[in-house]
């Protein structure tokens, strides 16, 4: 398998070269060649386990890693030690369990990792295939990043103790919970670096740009990144997908419907690319929360982004997403894969004069018609009102990005075809929102309890892209 970019001037690429990248040389997203066909392995493929299964839809994605080391990445990746959160009373060795909640209603558990989103599941995979591929070729890496608080702690939990990788993790001073920040910042790995900068997210993300603009500088040290424009973030999320679809169906005749809490469009590309491949996937469900710009685009079929300005702050803050990072890919395929239209719909996004396009009056809205997405988006009381409802009923909590997805699901699902709702961090994470609704203070899994009182380990800075090089010059040599 070959990648391409969406904007179509780079040359076709192996995967392990994509692998350590980002964005393509112009501008472009990395896309498979083309999608391998499943139909007939679907049959074979229903008792696997998760990394069995992995092994199986990767190897079709990835011919430059030889079968018997792609396998032992996944069992290494995809094992029960790493998934140490699964709720009691579940079978250990099943790292996503699938949980009913109502008749042909399911939530699929995707947020057993260390640090109980479902980031991890890809997160953990990107840090052992990137451990392999330096040691290969005798290569190393810096990755830089900003977050707001789940992203950092994946990559970082990830990333810790591989030879090869260094983590520099930029958050805003004081803006995370107390328990994001404990994550984060009681890491002791000799290989990761807190840097807290005074100032908000943005100004966070702002210094990364700087410093990754330094092309010289980026060469230099070895400047990476593991954001959700990576393929294999994406790739890793298309198990999520056949596994759901297994535990929810009895025969490969079904069909099943999946609602997906979404933010940046990776999780739910990855449903795109398992449909594409053939999973009987009946409809995909998109939520949004507030900031309803994907929502819109699947309903009217105007994409029309917002600035950081017009992005509210949520009670679920990981789906506040203004331009949504992977939702290129998507309409790479929507378009027929012509890489010229890509360019001139992006030209129409990026000039200020514009800001948006409109698919209405193309041949690509009847395109969209046909792929079978549905949305819808939520309030706050939206989620408080899930999270009770699931609590009381099930004595289950909810995160409030998945109460978005469960409300969205409860809205247009169709009664005859399985739901699965995509479970997207434990509820753990969103103390203050569950206790609004339950007033209860969420579980926790029991290592986790007194984590704040870890000695932590971070370095405050100005938002100042000089002293945060001179940071990474000082701790490169
Ligand atoms: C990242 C994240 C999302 C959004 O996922 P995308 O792949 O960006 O669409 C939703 N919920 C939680 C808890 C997240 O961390």
């Amino acid at each position: 398998m070959k990648y391409i970019s969406t904007r179509g001037s780079v040359e076709p690429q192996q995967f392990s070269d994509i692998l350590l990248g980002g964005l393509a040389a112009d501008g472009g997203l990395f896309m498979p060649q083309s999608y391998p066909q499943i139909v007939d392995k679907l049959e074979a493929w229903r008792g696997l386990s998760y990394a069995e299964l992995a092994f199986e839809i990767f190897s079709l994605y990835v011919d430059d890693i030889p079968a018997d080391d792609l396998r032992a990445l996944c069992d290494k990746t995809y094992t029960a030690e790493n998934y140490p959160w699964c709720r009691a009373g579940k079978n250990a060795n099943d790292i996503v369990p699938l949980t009913t909640i109502a008749p042909n209603f399911h939530l699929l558990e995707l947020s057993n990792g260390p640090t109980l989103a479902f980031k991890d599941m890809a997160m953990q995979l990107l840090g052992n295939l990137f451990e392999y591929t330096l040691a290969k070729r005798g290569e190393s890496i810096n990755i830089l990043g900003a977050t707001s608080g789940d992203t950092g702690s994946a990559a970082e939990y990830a990333m810790r103790g591989k030879h090869g990788v260094r983590v520099f993790m930029l958050s805003p001073q004081g803006k995370m919970s107390a328990f994001q920040r404990a994550q984060m910042y009681s890491l002791s790995d000799a290989n990761i670096f807190n840097i807290a900068v005074r100032g908000m997210f943005d100004d966070a993300q702002d210094v990364v740009k700087l410093v990754s603009n330094d092309a010289a500088f980026k060469a230099k040290y070895k400047i990476g990144a593991v954001n959700s424009i990576n393929w294999a973030r994406v790739m890793a999320q298309v198990v999520y997908y056949f596994k759901g679809y297994f535990a929810a169906s009895k025969s490969n005749e079904e069909q099943v419907d999946f609602c997906v809490p979404s933010g940046n469009f990776g999780n739910i590309c990855a449903g795109h690319v398992a449909r594409q491949m053939g999973l009987p996937i009946s409809r995909l469900v998109l939520a949004t929360n507030e900031n309803n710009v994907l929502d819109e685009f699947f309903r009217s079929g105007i994409y029309r982004p917002r600035t950081a300005a017009q992005t509210s702050v949520t009670s679920s803050p990981s789906m506040d997403i203004s331009k949504a990072s992977n939702f290129e890919r998507f309409v790479f395929d929507l378009v027929g894969r012509d890489a010229t239209a890509v360019r001139a719909l992006w030209n129409q996004l990026d000039s200020p004069a514009i800001g948006q396009f409109d698919l209405n009056a193309t041949p690509y809205l009847a395109k969209l018609a046909q792929y079978g997405f549905s949305s819808a988006s939520s309030t706050h009381a939206n989620r408080l009102e899930v999270i009770r409802s699931i609590w009381q009923t099930h004595e289950l909590m909810v995160d409030p990005h998945t109460a978005d997805g469960i409300h969205v699901a409860q809205k247009i699902r169709q009664l005859n075809v399985p739901m699965v709702v995509l479970e997207t961090a434990q509820a753990a994470k969103f103390a203050e929102t569950i206790n609004e609704a339950i007033n209860h203070q969420p579980l926790r899994p029991a290592p986790l309890n007194g984590i704040e009182k870890l000695p932590q380990h971070v370095s405050v800075m100005d938002a100042d892209a000089q002293k945060v090089k001179a940071f990474i010059v000082e701790h490169c040599r």
